[in-house]
């Protein structure tokens, strides 16, 4: 027999949501262990530097952000256990969870486990990552004022950055595989309207070029099947993300792989409560998750205490 761990709630995940969850959680008197599959930091501890999180005027390392967040849960008295959720199974009106440990047995569950941003998978993408290629334009945008960037993708992520980035940059590349946006008509009129973003059609990115920074990426047109090269500062490559819910099969609704949940950070399931990157949400940042964290952790504490 697996050894058996019983709890009021679990978090899983140990990212910027999920130590905010269980900060909030505590200080409900909930008695809860936060599982993080390995150290905790999330997409939030790979930021070089977090500049709109509100209070840090300096801005703050991803790094650094966590570190206090990690020591703030520490101090408030969440408990942390080191193991991976491979599957969520109902059991008698609460959950069991099994990871490769031990099992949980839980009244509520919050989910924190994330998402990540899609890889290009070409040549020059991760040696010059942080160094010109980047994934998020809200966070690095700023410092491509004045520059060319290329906005790699077609769908709403990818034009809603290349209009953030039209306001920064001088001018803004839109390299996309088709000839036609998957971005939302709406948005996609605004950025065909605007000057300085120049759309490239067919194309894919077949490499990007530096030694020390971005300098440019090369170029292939599908349907001419001619090769190209444009000269640019940064490279914002918005392809899509992948919410880390493999795991939860078909238990949870789910909206692109992502989770579905009210405004109170309810999920389909009763007791299973969702925040941060892996929620279907319009806005992926650390404000915003933590933000759902504090939701979810009130709307826990509500649901366990119904059931005292
Ligand atoms: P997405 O809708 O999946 O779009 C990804 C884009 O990248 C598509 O245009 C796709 O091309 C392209 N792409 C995928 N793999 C590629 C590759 N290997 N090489 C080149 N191009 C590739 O992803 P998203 O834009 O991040 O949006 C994700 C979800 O969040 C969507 O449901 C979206 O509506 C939502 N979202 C909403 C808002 C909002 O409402 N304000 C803002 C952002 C995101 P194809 O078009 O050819 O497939």
């Amino acid at each position: 027999m697996p050894e058996v761990k019983d709890h009021e709630l679990v978090v899983v995940g140990g990212g910027a949501a999920g130590l905010t969850a269980g900060i909030y959680a505590v200080r409900y008197g909930l008695d809860l262990v936060l599982l993080a599959a390995g150290a905790p930091g999330g997409q939030t501890a790979t930021a070089t530097t977090i500049e709109n999180f509100p209070g840090f005027p300096e801005g703050i390392s991803g790094a650094e952000l966590i570190m206090r967040l990690t020591q703030q849960a520490q101090n408030t008295g969440v408990s942390f256990d080191s193991a991976e959720v491979q599957q969520i199974v109902p059991d008698q009106g609460r959950w069991r969870l099994l990871t490769d440990v031990r099992e949980y047995m839980t009244t509520a569950v919050i989910l924190t486990v994330g998402a990540s941003p899609r890889r290009l998978k070409i040549p020059g993408e991760r040696d010059l990552f942080g160094r010109g290629v980047s994934y998020c334009a809200t966070c690095d945008g700023f410092f491509y004022r004045g520059q060319t960037v290329a906005v790699i993708g077609g769908g709403n992520s990818a034009v809603e950055e290349a209009l953030y980035l039209s306001d920064i940059a001088e001018k803004v590349y839109v390299i996309h595989r088709r000839d036609e946006l998957r971005a939302e008509k709406v948005v996609a009129d605004r950025a065909l309207r605007k000057p300085n973003i120049q759309f490239i059609w067919d194309t894919v990115p077949t490499e990007i070029r530096g030694e020390d920074a971005v300098t440019s990426v090369a170029l292939h047109n599908k349907k001419t099947e001619e090769d190209s090269e444009v000269a640019v500062d940064g490279v914002f490559v918005a392809v899509g993300y992948e919410p880390n819910t493999g795991f939860l099969g078909d238990l949870i609704e789910l909206r692109d792989g992502f989770i579905v949940t009210d405004q109170r950070m309810r999920t389909s399931q009763p007791g299973i409560f969702a925040a941060g990157d892996v929620r279907d949400t319009p806005l992926r940042q650390v404000a915003t998750a933590v933000g759902d964290a504090a939701i979810a952790a009130d709307s826990a504490y509500r649901y366990v205490a119904e059931r005292r």
